[in-house]
């Protein structure tokens, strides 16, 4: 591991200028010398496996802003502090009440030893676990952008078969963010150009060209915390993972829903897929399928074929099709029997 300069930072505004001071607005932010760390559950990994290589680790867990640890519930949603822990955030009672496919998404993640150290605004940018990135001696245009993709011939039984393009097929493997992309969740972010709201479906960025931007944050940008609007029927919603075995795996293929019904008829839908896309993957197509019709078997496998009509499977991840539409059919009629 690369040696590196360890500091504590007591507030944003001293956080964010140190961040300034060691990067540039070019940098991105995995990639700069400067890098934010909070439960370092995926950073730390990245650095003793040569991935990521800071010179410099600025360590959040001292800032003394107390709204970074909270989670507030008001009449307009939801507020999570960004180093509010994976497991407090599981096991809030209005959570769980209120949003349940948050709570699920959190508590089917990782470990309960992992829950209790890594933050929300962690999780939500924890970086793809493809194999061929973790292991430097491979070509891969995430980690070394223009060296090529081991994946595309190598093993890919792990890769996504949505939103990938000629030079990344990597998964976003994280849960959380299915169920923040669903609710239409705002990130709060900080840095020296300014506070801003970034639209959860605009902070990943699709591979493209650049795999290796992976997000719209600047280097010296922190998230402060993640916002998530009222939703009066966001109790009927639930987070469905399957994966190869049922505890510490991440998702072959998953789905957040949310549904708003009138009797057995679908108002609203909020749909998104895990596993199978390369950054959190809103099911747009499958929501309109849905809108108006009766909710049964029939219009649900129809709205699961419309979440996979643009899928690009490649040789050993073409099962992960007719997973993931299972997988949303069975996350859909589940949803509609929930007792709320
Ligand atoms: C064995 C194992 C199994 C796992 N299984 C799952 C799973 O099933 N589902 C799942 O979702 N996850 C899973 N994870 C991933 C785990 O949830 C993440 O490692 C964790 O959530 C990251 O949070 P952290 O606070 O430790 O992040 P860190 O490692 O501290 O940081 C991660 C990244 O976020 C940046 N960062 C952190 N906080 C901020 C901030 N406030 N502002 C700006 N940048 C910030 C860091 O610079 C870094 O780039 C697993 C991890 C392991 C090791
Ligand atoms: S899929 Fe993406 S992360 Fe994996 S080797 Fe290819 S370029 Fe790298």
């Amino acid at each position: 591991m690369r040696p590196f300069v360890y500091e504590q930072p007591t507030d944003i505004p001293a956080a964010v200028a140190i961040a300034s001071r060691f990067t540039t607005n070019d940098d991105q932010p995995t990639r700069a010398n400067a890098q934010f760390i909070a439960g370092g559950t995926n950073l730390a990994d990245y650095m003793k496996l040569g991935v990521a290589e800071p010179n410099r680790l600025l360590d959040l867990n001292r800032l003394k802003e107390s709204g970074l640890r909270q989670v507030r519930v008001t009449d307009d949603g939801i507020r999570f502090g960004a180093l509010v822990r994976m497991g407090e955030a599981a096991d809030h009672r209005e959570v769980k009440e209120r949003y349940p496919v948050i709570a699920d998404s959190l508590r089917l993640a990782a470990s309960g030893q992992i829950r209790n150290m890594a933050s929300l605004a962690g999780n939500i940018l924890q970086r793809t676990r493809c194999e061929y990135f973790r292991e430097t001696s491979w070509a891969c245009n995430k980690r070394v952008p223009g060296s090529g993709c081991a994946a595309m011939e190598g093993f890919n039984r792990q890769h996504a078969v949505l939103g990938g393009s000629d030079a990344c097929i990597a998964t976003y493997h994280g849960d959380l963010a299915q169920a923040l992309i669903a609710l239409d969740a705002v990130v709060h972010a900080e840095g020296s150009r300014g506070a801003r709201r970034i639209p959860f479906a605009k902070l990943h960025r699709p591979p493209g060209d650049t795999p290796h931007i992976e997000t719209d944050l600047a280097a010296d940008e922190i998230i402060t915390a993640i916002e998530v609007p009222a939703l009066p029927w966001g109790r009927r919603s639930l987070y469905l993972k399957i994966r190869d075995r049922e505890s510490y795996a991440f998702a072959l293929a998953s789905a957040a829903v949310a549904l708003d019904l009138d009797g057995e008829t679908v108002r609203e839908a909020r749909i998104a897929l895990g596993g199978v896309a390369t950054v959190p993957w809103r099911a747009s197509a499958a929501e309109q399928s849905l809108q108006g019709k009766k909710l049964d078997q029939t219009s649900a496998e129809a709205a699961a074929d419309a979440a996979f009509a643009e899928a690009q499977p490649r040789q050993h991840n073409a099962f992960k099709v007719e997973l993931g539409k299972r997988t949303l059919a069975r996350a859909l009629l589940e949803t509609r029997d929930m007792k709320v």
